[in-house]
């Protein structure tokens, strides 16, 4: 290490930012497979383990990659720096940016310049490398403003019988919290959804960047003609979940797609616009998969309080007027977060994958939590189909989790449970198995009592 390792000239980064991730990814050996304006690969972290498919996604109009595998692994990014830096050390920690700068200079024969006039030349060829489509990711309405259009769109969605049913059965929700928890069915026909859109529009509501709304172009229509765009709403999926912010809030809905083919059992209700580039280049032929106009959900954390509460809380007030927020759950998943809520009587996270605690500590810095519960699956321990024995990539993000809240200052405990008495905490709850506390620190372990007074 030399104190030129914070230097690295803007030039340098900028040149290799801008090369195109097919291009990086290809030279580092990996096999692309082509749909549409998307790759599939293999995932580039070697700390992944074995796939049965490439799992791991390249946007070209977006600039990202990211790994969907089991979940994915955390892996993603949006330039090349990024992804040679997770395929050479399954990380992009700034520790490794200037070894990954430097390594992917020297794929390309591009000399790295330094701040201070130094130059590394680099002997190697140099070859011209693909440049990437620029496209800013297009941002979300604020929170205030998707929280009123999606209450209005979820007060005018269906309640189908099955899914009521599903949540009162195998949820154990009552009707009451099911109207708290606000789940609402997806709309089951174009004309419906239409009439929905019809209505939103009518009543004043702007769509524009609300995630789940775009606008698609009419058949023979023009796409530089802004009439001939109509706003329509994805429809994919059963049932919506809400998801809310330290607020109350409804910033994001969740979508359960009740596949069980091994794809993803929930999705994000989200509508990434098409690059004005691939826009400009459509044919006739394609023109009926170009949208404008909406934007990306991201992954946000859910904000989860008891259904009892939820009733009372109004939208826009500081949870810490109603309720004791000094400690929280940390889980995932959306329906996890409302049961386990429910049961433990406190406030909890849902994070959208064990590998989205990057908001975590500030959501918990922002409440002034002073203690947070980890209750992750358990699978993060025990997995019997995993070689280790232990499902390692979401016990990495475990640690790190760990290391982050120590690091702040934030007292941190694991909950763990038995696999047999339930895969995920609620449905080790719902069994009326209650959770071992592990104190990191001390090693300590003790069943956990209700009310918990942490
Ligand atoms: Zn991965």
């Amino acid at each position: 290490m030399n104190d030129t390792a914070n230097f690295i000239s803007k030039e340098t980064i900028n040149m290799l930012s801008n090369i195109s991730l097919d291009d990086v990814a290809e030279r580092l050996g990996h096999t692309l497979r082509r749909s549409g304006n998307n790759y599939a690969l293999f995932c580039p972290n070697p700390n992944h383990g074995f796939e049965k498919k490439p799992d791991t996604m390249i946007s070209l109009s977006k600039g990202l990659f990211k790994c969907f595998g089991g979940g994915g692994c955390g892996c993603r990014g949006n330039n090349a720096i990024s992804f040679y830096s997770w395929h050479t050390y399954g990380s992009a920690e700034k520790e490794y940016f200037k070894d990954s700068v430097i390594g992917l200079a020297e794929i390309y024969g591009i000399p790295v310049k330094f701040e201070n006039g130094k130059v590394i030349k680099n002997d190697s060829v140099q070859i011209v490398p693909k440049q990437r489509a620029v496209m800013d990711e297009v941002p979300a309405q604020p929170d205030e403003i998707c929280n009123k259009v999606y209450r209005r769109y979820l007060s005018l969605c269906p309640l189908l019988e099955d899914h009521v049913k599903e949540w009162r059965e195998r949820r154990k929700y009552s009707d009451s919290e099911i109207q708290a928890f606000g789940l609402r069915s997806v709309p089951t026909s174009v004309e419906q959804a239409n009439q929905i859109v019809r209505t939103l529009l009518e009543e004043g509501y702007n769509l524009d960047r609300i995630p789940g709304f775009s606008k698609a172009l009419k058949v023979n229509g023009d796409p530089a003609n802004e009439d001939d765009w109509y706003w329509i709403i994805g429809m994919q999926g059963k049932y919506y979940l809400p998801v809310r912010n330290e607020l109350g809030l409804i910033v994001r809905l969740r979508v359960a797609t009740g596949r069980t083919d091994g794809k993803a059992k929930y999705v994000w209700f989200s509508s990434d616009p098409t690059s004005p580039d691939e826009i400009k280049n459509s044919t006739v032929y394609s023109r009926d998969r170009l949208r404008i106009g909406g934007a990306p959900s991201g992954a946000v954390i859910n904000v989860t309080v008891p259904s009892k509460l939820l009733k009372l809380w109004k939208p826009g007030d500081e949870l810490s007027h109603y309720f004791d927020t000094s400690v929280a759950i940390v889980t995932e998943g959306e329906h996890k977060s409302t049961i386990t809520a429910n049961y433990t009587n406190q406030l909890v996270f849902g994070l959208p994958g064990a590998g989205n605690y990057q908001d975590l500590i500030p959501l918990a810095k922002r409440m002034q939590i002073k203690k947070l519960v980890i209750a992750i699956d358990t699978d993060a321990f025990v997995d019997k189909t995993k070689k280790q024995g232990k499902n390692v990539i979401v016990f990495q993000h475990l640690q790190n989790m760990v290391t982050l809240c120590i690091k702040e200052d934030i007292e941190v405990v694991l909950w763990c449970w038995n696999p047999e008495d339930g895969k995920g905490l609620d449905d080790s709850l719902l069994n009326g198995v209650l959770p071992i506390e592990i104190d990191i620190l001390t090693n300590d372990r003790k069943v956990v009592s209700l009310p918990y007074t942490g």
